[in-house]
């Protein structure tokens, strides 16, 4: 089988590749690409010009609610959303229930995610750090690492005593296994359900300090430096987080974060609707986070563009603010609002935009995926995009069972328009029929 991506501009960060040419898969494998290659027959031929052909994206952080929550996401759902979204492998967070601590679990996340029905991509595990993400016993994260997780994390129940986590990060280091930190100082934001400000203050709401995140920054960024483990912020959202990681990275910790892109594109004053679906944690923050943030993208300090996809049911999310579960729906939006609100606002290059959402996140944790070199992935993830399309996110029809994304009704430019996972094929709605041609045999 020999399938054909002809005349796109192929951006691949893992070889700092940006030339207009063709991408070529053999038996489910990149075989060649570039410029001026002989083409030669083919059974699939997809005329890729004006579209981006990049190596499939790469989501750090997705809950995918199963085990235990299928009322909120199930692996099939979510898969398909994901493949809708132009990512072709994801992480899922282990906050399930029970909680994904032991071999066992993992086995069944990745059975499932391999099953035909599912979406056609790769789902990566995540380790729960401590024995029913309870943030006091470590689960036995040696047999985790076995069965294959790429990290642990404390997502979820984000451990609160400093030496709980300093042996966890030893015992890490020892296994060579990364560990995501959701940074929240409970003491701190408990009760809380928006950003503490003056929005907060006028709404009448409980609100979150900035505090609560940037101190947990602060202690995990130091006993990162002091143990040598490796460490990733998942969503940071605060310009002071911003620029602790930075200080950390300069002085050599080995640590690496993530923000999504609603604290790229939202503020605490979209909380004045008292609309649910703009409730999220850490909580949506103010202009001067979001100057900081892309700031930090553009400098580096950022590493990666993660969806922190978080579907609830309908009726969980129906219910009034203070009441209502943190998170939205985002697998289906991620692209098309980076590239809207960051890449075509100038502040992230094409490249550098395809590098935070696939080549980075996918060196973070040693995946295989993130680029088109032949042979680099044992089989070839490709995302083509139109990066000028103009469409509009509607909530109402996506893959996803959750429908609590903060984008309903917005336009938006640029989509994944086809994603394509060893001989999987996703072809979005807006995909033109007439760039498509099956060889006759
Ligand atoms: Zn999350």
């Amino acid at each position: 089988m020999r399938t054909v991506f002809k005349n796109g501009r192929i951006i691949d960060p893992s070889q700092e590749l940006d030339v207009v040419g063709s991408v070529i898969v053999e038996d489910g494998q990149v075989v060649d690409l570039g410029e001026d290659i002989e083409i030669g027959e083919y059974d699939e031929l997809y005329d890729c010009e004006g579209l981006w052909i990049t190596p499939g994206l790469v989501d750090l952080h997705a809950h995918l609610r199963e085990p235990g929550e299928e009322r909120r996401e199930t692996i099939k759902s979510g898969t398909q959303a994901a493949a809708a979204g132009g990512f072709t492998t994801i992480c899922c967070m282990p906050n399930t229930s029970p909680a994904l601590d032991s071999p066992s679990l993992v086995d069944f996340i990745l059975d499932k995610a391999a099953s035909p029905e599912a979406g056609g991509i790769f789902v990566q595990p995540i380790g729960a750090l401590t024995k029913g993400q309870r943030g006091l016993e470590l689960a036995d994260l040696a047999a985790l690492k076995k069965a294959g997780v790429a990290a642990v994390s404390d997502e979820g129940g984000p451990i609160q005593d400093a030496s709980v986590m300093m042996r966890a990060m030893e015992f890490c280091l020892q296994l060579d296994l990364p560990i995501m930190v959701h940074s929240e100082d409970l003491n701190l934001s408990e009760g809380g359900c928006m950003n503490d400000g003056p929005t907060s203050a006028m709404l009448g709401l409980t609100g979150i300090p900035r505090s609560a995140e940037e101190i947990m920054i602060m202690r995990n960024g130091v006993l990162a430096l002091n143990t040598g483990c490796r460490i990733h912020f998942m969503r940071i959202s605060t310009w002071g987080g911003v620029e602790m990681i930075r200080q950390f990275k300069y002085l050599g910790a080995p640590v690496t974060c993530e923000v999504c892109p609603p604290y790229l594109t939202l503020t605490d004053e979209h909380v004045g609707e008292f609309d649910p679906v703009f409730k999220t944690t850490p909580p949506l923050r103010t202009e001067i986070d979001i100057d900081i943030l892309m700031q930090g993208l553009a400098d580096g300090t950022i590493d990666a563009i993660a969806s922190d996809h978080s579907p609830y049911a309908p009726y969980e999310v129906e219910v009034p603010f203070d009441e209502a579960p943190m998170g939205m729906s985002t697998l289906e939006s991620t692209l098309a609002v980076t590239l809207t609100h960051v890449t075509h606002k100038g502040r992230l290059s094409p490249m550098e935009t395809i590098r935070k959402l696939s080549t980075a996140p996918a060196e973070i944790l040693g995946l295989d995926a993130g680029s088109l070199m032949p042979g680099h992935t044992p089989v070839a993830q490709i995302t083509v995009i139109d990066p000028n399309l103009e469409w509009v996110f509607d909530a109402t029809r996506t893959f996803s069972q959750g429908k609590n994304s903060p984008y309903h009704g917005w336009s938006m430019t640029g989509k994944a328009v086809l994603t394509f996972c060893g001989s999987e094929v996703y072809r979005c709605a807006h995909f033109d029929e007439e760039r498509y041609e099956l060889a006759l045999p």
